[in-house]
């Protein structure tokens, strides 16, 4: 019997209908189109993947569904070569639409045994670019007036009809909801309807409070867009995003629609780095750091500590909290528990790397791994930030109301000991009758001892001639002629 010829649609970080080129192309060629999502189990067991990003690829699959009308894309939970092999025998396959993936490095290496298999099969895999991120790339020479153009060019609308009536009932089994795959914690939910609601209220109030609370861990939650999982999970393009923002009558000052603008350029940015180099998922990018990263040894006590937010200084810790129950942290925050992690504690970056990205409900692993990577101090080329906790206490939570949120055990400290309780005398301690229960009463590395131990390496490190020989090489890979973003 003579096989149906079919197309496949595989919907990767690209959970949406417009600005879809993969589905676009598929649709043109007006075949019937089998679409999935591959819950790869393998996938779902890395350290970064976690229960909470699944909810929310989950909800955007049902979101398209519900869209539709239809169940017309299908998540199937199978290995990759293993559901082609399957799908194989039972169609007639002329072609493979999908996004190139910008994903870990189990992704970039199941993406090529894939690319050989297809070629084996004679099968085709038509791939499109991920937004603004061009593979193979050796240099930015032209990377950024390609993205303002991009950026700007109309978007086709989708044939979405025309989509529908060609998509196939799915002969193979379904991913079934298992109640121990989802959280019950509140984390930012996915779907096509979400991501523009999320955007739709930043743009028309919350984005006014965008520049005052962006690097506040409470008041962000608010004022920053809070789009990022969309991003991450393509439930809405960065296009689609810029474009909103640039047509949209933004209230209030041009500043923050510009900042918000910018993010989205950095955004690509750090992606295109991550494309280009995907080394920054497991050592210094600046080869010279590679030493320092491998004599720091693994303190289980201390990572412990780090993760459920015990280390003794709040807002480090109220930050971990919130993060594990809630799958956000703003940017200052992120950099800030990275810099403890990588400088304070003086702990081996990928071990914490892969944890807080199992965190992050947005993880993007383009954005993350070069961000961990700046903060912890290893890139060479940008200025080494240690970030002063208790500062960063003072200043951006300072009345300590986000620390007594996540912190319950210091809801009776004063707001003058909240940033440091260790300073609280004894005898107030004993007065007062404070109880704190598990939590530490001091913390548990000596702050200044670290961040001088930790500054006199990283810069002792930076200024070597093997670290300047490296910057030479990653100026020149990873950085826009004629612009100081690196
Ligand atoms: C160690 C570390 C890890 C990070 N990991 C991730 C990650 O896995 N996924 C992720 O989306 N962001 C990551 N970021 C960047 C940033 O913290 C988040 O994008 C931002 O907090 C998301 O909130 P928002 O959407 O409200 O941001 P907004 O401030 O509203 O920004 C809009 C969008 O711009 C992009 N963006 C914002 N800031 C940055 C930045 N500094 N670099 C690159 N792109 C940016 C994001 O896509 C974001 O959604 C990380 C930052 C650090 C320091």
């Amino acid at each position: 019997m003579s096989r149906t010829a079919i197309n496949i649609l595989w919907f990767k970080r690209d959970l949406r209908l417009e600005d879809h080129a993969a589905l676009r192309a598929a649709v043109g060629q007006g075949l019937p189109i089998l679409a999935i999502y591959l819950k790869e189990p393998t996938q779902w067991q890395q350290p970064q993947h976690t229960p909470r990003q699944w909810q929310f690829v989950w909800d955007s699959i049902e979101a398209l569904n519900n869209a539709l009308g239809k169940t017309a894309i299908h998540a199937i939970e199978a290995e990759a070569i293993d559901f082609f092999t399957a799908a194989h025998s039972a169609f007639d396959i002329k072609g493979i639409y999908s996004h190139e993936e910008i994903g870990i490095q189990w992704t970039f290496d199941r993406d090529k045994a894939l690319k050989k298999w297809f070629r084996e099969q004679r099968i085709t895999w038509h791939e499109y670019p991920t937004f603004g991120i061009a593979r193979g790339l050796k240099n930015r020479q032209h990377w950024l007036k390609n993205w303002y153009t991009e950026i700007h060019a109309p978007i086709t609308p989708t044939p979405v009809t025309a989509f529908k009536d060609l998509t196939l009932a799915c002969p193979f089994p379904h991913w079934s909801a298992k109640a121990s795959e989802l959280p019950t914690n509140y984390f930012q939910r996915g779907g096509i309807h979400r991501g523009h609601k999320v955007l739709q209220s930043f743009l028309e109030e919350r984005i006014t409070q965008y520049a005052r609370s962006i690097s506040k861990p409470r008041e962000s939650r608010r004022g920053c867009s809070r789009i990022s999982p969309h991003l991450a999970w393509g439930t809405i393009s960065v296009r689609q995003v810029f474009q909103h923002s640039r047509d949209f009558n933004v209230p209030g000052s041009k500043r923050n629609l510009k900042a918000f603008q910018d993010r989205l350029r950095w955004q690509s940015h750090f992606m295109q780095k991550f494309e280009s180099e995907v080394a920054y998922e497991h050592i210094p990018i600046n080869r010279a750091f590679i030493p320092v990263d491998a004599s720091k040894k693994m303190d289980p006590v201390a990572f412990e500590a780090w993760k459920e937010g015990y280390t003794g200084v709040p807002l480090v810790d109220a930050c971990m909290r919130c993060l594990k129950h809630t799958g956000y942290l703003n940017f200052r925050m992120r950099a800030m528990v990275v810099s403890f992690y990588s400088q304070y504690l003086w702990l081996p970056f990928k071990p914490g790397a892969d944890y807080l990205a199992g965190c992050f409900t947005d993880f993007e692993p383009g954005i993350h791994y070069p961000q961990f990577q700046m903060q912890s101090g290893y890139t060479g080329v940008n200025t080494i930030r240690i970030y002063n906790p208790i500062k960063q206490s003072q200043d951006h939570d300072p009345r300590g109301i986000f620390i007594k949120e996540w912190i319950p055990e210091l809801i009776d400290i004063p707001e003058e000991f909240i940033h440091e309780p260790w300073n609280i005398p004894p005898m107030q301690w004993a007065m007062e009758g404070w109880q704190t229960g598990k939590y530490p009463r001091e913390p548990i590395v000596d702050l200044q001892k670290a961040r001088k131990h930790a500054s006199d390496v990283l810069y002792a490190t930076k200024k070597s001639k093997n670290s300047r020989i490296e910057s030479v090489r990653i100026l020149e890979r990873h950085t826009n002629p004629g612009r100081r973003e690196v």
